[in-house]
């Protein structure tokens, strides 16, 4: 989703959070001018209603803003106790973290600090998934494809290319950093879905793939993320080089 838009929905949190919930006071809260063109893009993807100078967050709106809040607020911890940042380098870093922060590591640094209810500055941080479960130990971020059980997803990290040929092949199924994809099947063949499309490929490839486990309920929080449905390619042993 569009920064500006997070941006705008944050500070409608913070207004309500102090009672502010006029424009005046949301555009006291946020760090870029909000437009008439911003507000009607929020109301058109149903993220915000309008009703003279009152604004209200719809569910979908709060979800977001509510999951930007509690990057935002997460980092800041982190920065404040473990890296011992000044408060205004702390929070320009936060004002970036949030917008980008995937909910894998956004897992692990709450698990890390032991479940922060509080920002440095004494507000609330909304709680997520892995709270209210008291996790303990943060499942090691990166494994390879064949880590990976029937069902899950994950996102690529990196390649270990054995050979540039073969790198560029898997590049070319749309194998690259920072995609989601979902195991349905571990052997013979190892199959997943990219994008789309359904992949077979051998172990050894499956091996160079690095990724970071992604719940479930990660990725409906961040519909953006969703994956369409499948036509079939099957890459076999030919993948080998
Ligand atoms: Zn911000
Ligand atoms: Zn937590």
């Amino acid at each position: 989703m569009d920064r500006t838009l997070e941006e705008i929905l944050e500070a409608i949190w913070k207004a309500d959070e102090t009672g502010d919930g006029n424009l005046q006071g949301i555009q006291d809260k946020c760090p870029i001018p909000i437009t008439e063109g911003d507000l009607e893009a929020l109301e058109r993807r149903e993220l915000l209603k309008q009703q003279g100078s009152r604004l209200s967050m719809t569910d979908a709106g709060r979800i977001v803003a509510r999951s930007v809040v509690r990057r935002h607020r997460l980092a800041e911890t982190l920065f404040a106790t473990i890296l011992d940042l000044s408060f205004e380098k702390r929070e320009s870093l936060a004002c970036e973290v949030e917008h980008t922060l995937l909910p894998e590591v956004e897992e692990a640094i709450c698990i890390l600090l032991g479940h922060p209810t509080t920002c440095p500055d004494n507000k609330p941080i909304p709680p997520g998934a892995c709270c209210s479960a008291k996790r303990k130990t943060i499942s090691s971020l990166m494994t390879d494809l064949t880590d990976l059980e029937e069902g899950d997803t994950g996102r690529i990290t990196f390649i270990r290319s054995q050979s540039h040929e073969r790198l560029e092949r898997l590049t070319a199924l749309g194998l690259t950093p920072g995609t989601l994809v979902r195991v349905f099947q571990t052997s013979p063949a190892f199959c997943l879905e990219v994008e789309g499309t359904e992949l077979a490929l051998n172990r050894d490839a499956a091996e160079d793939i690095f990724v970071t486990k992604v719940a479930l309920s990660w990725l409906t929080d961040r519909p953006e993320d969703s994956m369409p449905g499948a036509r079939l390619t099957v890459f076999g042993s030919n993948l080998k080089s």
